[in-house]
C-alpha cells in the first residue's frame, strides 16, 4: 500500500518551530502522489502554516469538509485563491445551512460561500460515504445509535434558537493502510464512538490504526466522558491524537487513560503512514 503523510495545517496548539495556531483545524493528506486537505480551518494562519511548513497549497486538487463550521472552512478562500487548477470540494449539502451557537454566525463564513460558488471549483454534495481521491475516503453521516454519545453541545440553524441544528454534515475522513484503517476526525460532533464504529462498518471491520483531530468534549459531562473512555479500548487505535475542540480535561482524561497511544498534534505535526 501507499505510504501517506498527514500534516496538521492548522489546529488551536501549534507544534512546530514557524507554525502558528487558531481555533481551528485542517490537515493536508498527500496520498498517491496528490494532496488534499481536510477542512481549511478559519484560514488565520492557513497561507503562512503551509509556507512555514513547505507546503505548497497551489497543489492541492482536492478538499474536504468535515461540516459547515467557519473553523473547518473559513479558509476555503485562501486555497482556492492559491490553487493553479480547479479544486474538487467535497460536502455534505447540511453543511451550507445558517448554523448558530447563540446569537453569534458559526456557518461558513461569507467570503468561503463566495469561494464555493468561484469558476474554479467543482462541489460535489454527498449525504453518503464516498472516495474523494485514490485510497482517502468520506464517512458520510454517522449513525448515532448510542444515546450517551448524543450531540454534547447543541447549536441551532437560526438566531433565536427555534430549531436545534443535529449537525447530520459532521463527517470524517479515513484511509486504509497495511496496519490498519487511519481515521481523521473535524470535530466529531457526532461522537468519536459513533464515528469508529461507523469506519468499521464501511471498512469490513478493518483494525483501526490511528484516530487524530477534535472530539468536541469540552462540554461533555464526566458521564459521557467516562462512557468514551470506557468504549475506546474496544476500538483500540494505537495511536490517539487529541487536538482542536477535544477540551483539555477529556485531553488530559484520554492521555491519562492511554498514555501509550497519545501523541500531540498541532500544527506542524506530521505523521507518517
Ligand atoms: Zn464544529
Ligand atoms: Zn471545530
Amino acid at each position: 500500500m501507499n505510504s501517506v503523510r498527514v500534516v496538521v495545517l492548522a489546529d488551536n496548539c501549534a507544534s512546530a518551530r514557524a507554525a502558528r495556531g487558531e481555533h481551528g483545524l485542517s490537515y493536508s493528506i498527500e496520498i498517491g502522489g496528490r494532496r488534499a486537505l481536510f477542512d481549511t480551518g478559519q484560514g488565520l494562519v492557513l497561507a503562512e502554516n503551509a509556507q512555514a511548513l513547505g507546503l505548497d497549497l497551489g497543489a492541492v486538487e482536492t478538499i474536504a469538509l468535515s461540516h459547515g463550521h467557519y473553523d473547518h472552512t473559513g479558509g476555503l478562500p485562501v486555497v482556492l485563491a492559491a490553487a493553479r487548477a480547479p479544486v474538487t470540494v467535497h460536502l455534505h449539502p447540511d453543511a451550507l445551512q445558517p448554523k448558530y451557537n447563540g446569537t453569534r454566525a458559526i456557518g461558513i463564513p461569507p467570503a468561503a460561500r463566495d469561494a464555493l460558488a468561484g469558476p474554479n471549483i467543482r462541489l460535489v454534495q454527498s449525504r453518503g460515504p464516498g472516495e474523494v481521491a485514490p485510497g482517502l475516503f468520506l464517512t458520510g453521516e454517522i449513525p448515532r445509535p448510542h444515546p450517551e454519545e448524543a450531540l454534547a453541545e447543541i447549536f441551532h440553524l437560526d438566531p433565536d434558537g427555534q430549531s436545534v441544528d443535529p449537525l447530520l454534515d459532521d463527517q470524517s475522513l479515513y484511509f486504509d493502510t497495511d496496519q490498519g484503517v487511519v481515521v481523521l476526525l473535524g470535530c466529531a460532533h457526532a461522537g468519536v464512538v459513533h464515528v469508529l464504529e461507523h469506519v468499521q462498518t464501511l471498512t469490513d471491520h478493518r483494525p483501526i490504526r490511528a484516530v487524530l483531530g477534535g472530539m468536541h468534549l469540552g462540554a461533555a459531562t464526566p458521564a459521557r466522558l467516562e462512557w468514551v473512555i470506557g468504549h475506546l479500548p474496544r476500538l483500540a487505535p494505537p495511536l490517539l491524537v487529541p487536538m482542536h475542540c477535544t477540551g483539555p480535561r477529556a485531553a488530559a482524561a484520554l492521555w491519562t487513560a492511554f498514555p501509550a497511544a497519545c501523541r500531540p498534534g498541532g500544527a506542524g505535526a506530521v505523521f507518517d503512514f
